[in-house]
């Protein structure tokens, strides 16, 4: 039997041993160094070249999620949320829970998001759109342009979790405009050798 620790995604054996080896205590100048150096990686590969500032949580992808309702949508704001399944509706329910002002469009089971979906939302009073790029439920993985370029149109600020579609699909928050990213370590993160990277750095 195979157990997907971390997540549901296998981790490189190399990766596990580098791990074993312990880590830096927290209060070390060499932790700090650590700490820049894993951010500023982070950063060149969201192609996050702005003044945006990357927040490590020692928590679950779910409760970056619930940081980005609690923290980012005001009582003015009125977000859309591009609803595909599992993930999708998650980002409903805790807009719901923090009593936040949403629609959804709600997508059956493994439909692609298209152009004609968004039209009736063109023009409306929504001034941000939260989306799971990669719906890791059902396996879609949305238009980036297209939503980019209705966030754009629309002056709607654009919030992505790209939990499994980031270092796994295209990324770039330049380049779409992308004004919030939640990322976690357990699905292409860590399929990806540069979490292999960043481990490295610490020993
Ligand atoms: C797995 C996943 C989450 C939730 O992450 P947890 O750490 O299990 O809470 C959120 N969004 C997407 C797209 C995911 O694939």
């Amino acid at each position: 039997m195979k157990l997907f620790t971390i997540g549901p995604v296998e981790m490189y054996p190399s990766t596990k041993i580098i791990r074993d080896n312990g880590f830096v205590h927290f209060r070390t100048d060499e932790f700090s160094n650590l700490v820049k150096d894993t951010l500023m990686k982070l950063s060149d590969l969201l192609g996050n070249n702005k003044e945006h500032s990357l927040i490590y949580m020692a928590a679950s992808g779910t409760a970056a999620m619930e940081a980005a309702v609690e923290n980012c949508v005001t009582e003015n704001d009125k977000v859309l949320v591009i609803n595909g399944g599992a993930f999708g509706h998650r980002f409903c329910e805790l807009l719901k829970y923090h009593n936040k002002k949403y629609d959804s469009i709600d997508l059956a089971w493994n439909e692609a998001l298209r152009a004609n979906h968004l039209n009736q939302y063109e023009n409306k009073d929504y001034t941000m759109l939260f989306v799971n790029l990669h719906e890791t439920h059902t396996g879609q993985l949305y238009d980036i342009k297209m939503l980019s370029e209705f966030c754009k149109r629309n002056n709607l600020l654009f919030v992505v979790d790209a939990i499994s579609a980031f270092l796994a699909d295209e990324y770039d928050m330049d380049k779409y405009g992308i004004d919030l990213t939640i990322i976690s370590s357990q699905k292409g993160f860590v399929f990806h050798r540069v979490c292999h990277l960043c481990l490295l750095a610490n020993v």
